[in-house]
């Protein structure tokens, strides 16, 4: 239901943690942070409310600059810890808005071709289709790509990459995401409120558009990898 990622040179769970904090008026079922610990994907995830989520960090601390979070409104699996974003593997962790329609039909293939699943979620498919494509050797943009282009559905995504820190691919089709300006660091949000005391300068993604993201900039492309230009707007002085 809220996407907020960053990375940079500070520390990334605290950012993200008052970006999902900004998102919560949209209403969830449970939370939850990655992010790259000495290159691993680490995750921390909690059913129920944020401050849930927040004691569970006061006691496994999640270090790291490279991060992404997320609150759930379940679609597709029960509102367990379990299936509460991010989802991910060794190699990816992601986190998702929406819905995928052909799940099923990708899950099916994915499982066939030796994918190991562990939620009921449509949205853990992603995660294990770019997995699939990294463990062929694709690199994080050409397998994040390949995964998009079988996406159906509606859909915001934020996803890291084991041994890829300052790395984050976001993509939307048919849902809202927003990429915020930092200085030497770089944001990703569901709206520009979750992004407000971060920065001023956002970028709305268009439908079908896929950003790389690193703490120096954007580049904005379509999932065929054709880059595109998307203009930085300056938002209204945010509390
Ligand atoms: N369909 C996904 C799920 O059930 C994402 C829901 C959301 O937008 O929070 O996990």
């Amino acid at each position: 239901c809220g996407i907020c990622g960053v990375v940079g040179l500070r520390h990334a769970t605290p950012i993200v943690f008052e970006g999902l904090r900004r998102l919560e008026y949209r209403g969830y079922d449970s939370a939850g942070i990655a992010t790259l610990v000495e290159g691993r994907v680490e995750r921390r995830r909690a059913a129920g409310k944020l401050d849930n989520l927040g004691a569970l960090l006061d006691k496994e601390p999640l270090a790291g600059t490279t991060g992404i979070g997320h609150t759930r409104w379940a679609t597709h699996g029960a509102p367990t810890t379990c299936n509460a974003h991010p989802h991910g593997t060794e190699r990816v962790a992601i986190v998702h808005n929406g819905i995928i329609e052909n799940f099923e039909e990708l899950r099916r293939e994915l499982e066939a071709a030796g994918q190991v699943f562990s939620t009921e979620t449509d949205s853990e498919t992603i995660a294990q289709l770019v997995d699939y494509h990294l463990a062929q050797g694709l690199t994080p943009k050409d397998a994040a790509l390949a995964a998009l282009r079988r996406l159906e559905g509606a859909y915001a995504i934020a996803m890291i990459f084991a041994g890829h820190e300052g790395l984050m691919i976001g993509a939307c089709h048919s849902a809202p995401l927003a990429v915020g300006y930092g200085d030497n660091e770089m944001f990703l949000g569901s709206d520009s409120l979750a992004l407000a005391p971060l920065t001023r300068r956002i970028t709305y993604m268009e439908d079908g558009d896929c950003v790389v993201i690193t703490p120096q900039g954007a580049a904005f492309m379509t999932f065929d990898g054709t880059a595109v230009q998307r203009k930085e707007q300056t938002t209204a002085l945010a509390a």
